[in-house]
């Protein structure tokens, strides 16, 4: 790590005095808050929970919650995963101390969850203690062509609610228990991948139930959010609709670039190069906000947002929250905050002071 010395802190300080935007950061272990926070991180605005799965410890019983046939032996599986959450979020808040902290509700890639190979099948079957041909037809029934458009997200707890029902509770446990301990803290829980009004209002009613079970289990009050990702166009062009049931907004600009422009996220790279060199596109849309696609949508959204809640927060988590032209771009269009990697702060920092004078000039 650099070393931060006295001019780092004093620039640093003037960044501060300058600019509107919050900085956040995208963390989802305890070494990655402490980093971000000692590089000025105001909170957590995004943390992927589904990296928290794949553990040597956790990854059988995820398997076995992925696998499961019914609901019983999803909800075994899940009674496993739910100390370690706890303990998860116990920390991630601990070193918060009372800041944002956003926790976003499993969007998993299915696919990375389970065994890629006859081979891995075999030796799954074998850890579980279950058949291996019953296994091996499971694991083909929930191959997807697609996955990046598929059983991914919210969807998967539509079909699932036991899935999320786990996770907020293991976030509502731990807030209780710091809440025990003295300290107070509001977490902000998030659901990825939303395209309609009913899936959030869906998902967050199971979530207000859970906390409040939680609360009166305990016996301890404490304030808490429910919000939302915006990273499909639907989401954006429907955020009137989406905010009578969100807390706040956070807009996921990976999934929206790959959405609203048709690229995939993971395979582009390799011809956007060229798209770039020849004028086609000006940047590379996943490194830099598309102003006139993607961004629009982003405008959209918050505009249509805050027409239903005038004082509904909105930040943004995706690549673009850690990329300067960008912050400048979320300056202007009215973003709260900013997400980025731990090592990405101090840049955002600078960028938004900058977005700030900019936007003194032009006015
Ligand atoms: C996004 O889509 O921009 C986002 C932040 O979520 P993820 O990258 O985890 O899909
Ligand atoms: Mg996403």
């Amino acid at each position: 790590e650099p070393k931060l010395d006295g001019n780092f802190e004093r620039i640093m300080k003037i960044a501060d005095g300058i600019r509107r935007l919050k900085v956040r950061t995208n963390a989802d272990t305890p070494k990655d808050a402490q980093t971000a926070r000692n590089f000025g991180a105001e909170g957590i605005g995004l943390c992927r929970t589904e990296h928290m799965f794949f553990g040597a410890d956790r990854i059988d019983a995820v398997r076995e919650m992925i696998i499961a046939d019914n609901k019983m032996d999803r909800e075994k599986a899940l009674a496993k995963l739910l100390p370690m959450q706890r303990e998860d979020f116990y920390q991630l808040f601990k070193i918060m101390d009372g800041l944002p902290v956003t926790i976003r509700l499993l969007d998993p890639p299915l696919h990375e969850f389970v065994p890629h190979t006859d081979e891995e099948t075999k030796e799954l079957a074998k850890r579980l203690n279950t058949d291996y041909e019953r296994l091996r037809s499971k694991v083909k029934s929930l191959h997807e062509f697609n996955p990046m458009l598929g059983h991914r997200g919210c969807r998967l707890a539509i079909t699932y609610p036991e899935i999320y029902q786990m996770q907020v509770r293991a976030i509502a446990e731990a807030a209780a228990q710091l809440m025990a301990e003295g300290k107070t803290l509001a977490p902000e829980i998030m659901i990825p991948l939303v395209a309609t009004d009913k899936e959030l209002d869906t998902l967050r009613g199971q979530a207000v139930a859970e906390v409040n079970k939680v609360q009166s289990e305990k016996n301890v009050k404490f304030e808490y959010t429910v919000g939302t990702m915006i990273e499909l166009p639907r989401a954006a062009i429907t955020a009137d609709a989406i905010a009578e049931h969100a807390d706040f907004f956070s807009f996921g600009t990976n999934d929206l670039t790959q959405t609203t422009l048709g690229l995939s996220r993971d395979d582009s790279g390799r011809f956007l190069g060229t798209y770039v060199s020849h004028g086609i596109l000006p940047k590379d849309p996943f490194m830099s906000i598309d102003q006139v696609g993607v961004g629009s949508l982003v405008k959209m959204g918050v505009d249509l947002g805050r027409r239903t809640k005038p004082d509904l927060k909105v930040g943004v988590c995706g690549e673009h929250g850690g990329d300067p032209e960008s912050i400048e771009f979320f300056h202007k269009v009215g973003l709260d905050y900013v997400s980025c990697s731990p090592f990405r702060v101090p840049i955002a920092r600078l960028a938004a002071a900058r977005a700030a004078l900019i936007g003194k000039k032009i006015h």
